[in-house]
Order: structure tokens, then sequence, then C-alpha cells
């Protein structure tokens, strides 16, 4: 009998926690001791992927989800797995989707650390970066998004106690993107240097600079033993990263050979767009990525692409 009460009790606790992390905008997963990836859930609420280490005095979240909501329920998961306090949240880069509950994580204690041409972006180029889809609720929102307290253009090591966390400057995705890694646990969190299975956003990317990041990290000492936190998708392995950056040199090659055609706009977008998804099937690709993909490809091809300007401090 005490047996079969027990069993009960388990297996009510046990739905009762399914439960809770069945209601969160985001699913964690475990990655290392101390070390975790939330993944943006199938209804992209939390709108990226996040994380978190958990070092002896204390916690370091990467990026801040775009919802204030998904940032809550993370501080709330970061309470309940332990008691030491949010000491920084490192953005990989200014866009709001990565951004956008910077302010819940420094009124939970965090010091906002990031590229130091943040600052001047994250309150104006990420009005541009929703485009039409901008409204004024949301442009009041960007306004008034948190500046960062620590700005670099330099490496960091972040020590949590005796735990070493590596924040590195990369190029490729904005001009001001960091990386974040635990050495101790082969993890590393790319911020969107590295899509998996999904169609990048190149609003501001240079491809040629950003497939020379991706080979830097193929080329790491433990790149096979290494887990990595992607931007979008779910966690990712050697074998994603190097698919990822197999599309981006795909996406280069079919837009230079459209161009060579004398292919433009939309009738590039229409060459290209099925041979990427029959090169990649099981990727999400919509409409709408490809096209603004294959126009800043273009761009980027012919020298006219615009990428932010560094900002004087
Ligand atoms: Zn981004």
């Amino acid at each position: 009998m005490k047996r079969l009460i027990f069993a009960l009790l388990v297996v009510a606790g046990g739905s009762a926690r399914a439960q809770a992390q069945a209601e969160l905008p985001f699913v964690l997963k475990q990655i290392g001791p101390g070390v975790y990836a939330a993944i943006d859930g199938p209804e992209h609420e939390a709108g990226s992927n996040s994380g978190f280490v958990i070092g002896d005095d204390g916690v370091l979240v990467v990026d801040a989800f775009f919802t204030t909501d998904a940032a809550r329920a993370l501080v709330g998961e970061i309470h309940r797995l332990t008691p030491r306090p949010i000491r920084y949240v490192v953005n990989t880069h200014y866009h709001a989707d990565h951004t956008g509950g910077d302010q819940v994580l420094r009124d939970a204690g965090a010091i906002i650390i990031a590229h130091r041409n943040v600052r001047g972006w994250i309150r104006t180029n990420n009005i541009n970066l929703f485009g039409d889809r901008i409204t004024p609720d949301l442009k009041a929102r960007i306004e008034a998004l948190p500046l960062p307290d620590l700005a670099t253009d330099k490496d960091l090591v972040v020590w949590l106690g005796s735990r070493k966390v590596v924040v590195k400057t990369v190029l490729g995705h904005t001009g001001g993107d960091l990386t974040v890694s635990v050495p101790d646990a082969k993890v590393l969190f790319t911020g969107d240097m590295l899509w998996r299975k999904i169609a990048p956003n190149l609003i501001d990317g240079s491809v040629a600079q950003w497939q020379a990041t991706d080979a830097d990290f193929a080329a790491m000492r433990d790149a096979a033993q290494t887990t990595f936190v992607p931007g979008h998708g779910d966690v990712a392995d050697l074998k994603d990263l190097r698919e990822f950056r197999a599309y981006l040199l795909d996406l280069e090659r079919l837009v230079a050979e459209g161009r060579r055609v004398g292919l433009k706009d939309e009738a590039l977008a229409r060459r290209v767009a099925p041979k990427l998804r029959t090169l990649y099937p099981g990727w999400t690709i919509s409409d709408r990525a490809i096209a603004a993909e294959v126009r800043y490809m273009d761009q980027e091809l012919a020298g006219t692409k615009k990428r932010p300007v560094p900002p004087a401090e």
C-alpha cells in the first residue's frame, strides 16, 4: 500500500512538473553541470533562445528573449534551480528578440554586458529590424530598452567564483556580436552566428564574415565534443554548425549564379528559393525569409549592402 501511494505521489509530482514545463514559453535543457539552454518553444513565444551558467557565487545569463514574460519565466526557473544571485546578462547582439527582456534581468540583479556598439544601436536600429511590422507599442518598448552597463570591443573573462566564462567578440551577424563559452562544460552560446535548421536573418549581416566565423567555431580544438546553443533552433552539434555554414555558402553561390544570368529582385528569389529548399529539407524557410535573404545576399555581392555604422561613444 505504502509503495502504491509513493508511486502515485511520484506520478502526480512528475505530471505537475511536466505541466509547469509545458506552460513555459521555452524548453529548458541541461547541457552541462550547471549549464542550461532555454530553447524557444514551437509557438516562438520567447522570440529566440537564451541560457545560463550557474557558478559558485552567481549566475550568468546569455540573452534575454524578446518578451518580458519569457524573461520573467527564465528568472523563475533560475531561482527554482539555485539560490545563487543572477549577476550578469550577456547580450550576444542588439536585436530586440535577444534583448527585449533585459530590464527584467537587470531588475533581478544582473549587470548587462554587450558589445560596445549595442549602446548606440539598441534603441534605434531595432526599429528598422521590424520594418513594416513595427507598431507604436513596439516602438515605445524599443525606445525604453535599457542600455548595457558594461560595453566592450575586446574579449572578456567573467569569473563566477572559480568558474570561468569566456566572452568573445566575433564578426558576421550585426557588427557588434559576442559569443559566450563555458570551457569546463564544452559549451558555446553562439547567439545568431548559428541558426539550427532555420533560415537566418541577414539584415545587418556579412555572409563573408559570418561563414568565416562559423569556420573558426568548427576548427576549435574541442569542436566535436562541444554543445552549441544557437540563437534560434534546437541545441546543436558540430554537424549542425557545418550544415548552417554550408547553407550560407549555398545561398551565396545560388545568388551569384542567378546574378550571372541577369536575374534580380523577385525573379532572383524565385530561382533561388526552390533550390535552397531542395538542398535543405526539414528546414524552416518562409517565403518572407527567403525573399529577404536573397535581397541582402544580392546587395552584399553588389557591394551595396548597408550595415549598421559603429556609433561614436
Ligand atoms: Zn539577431
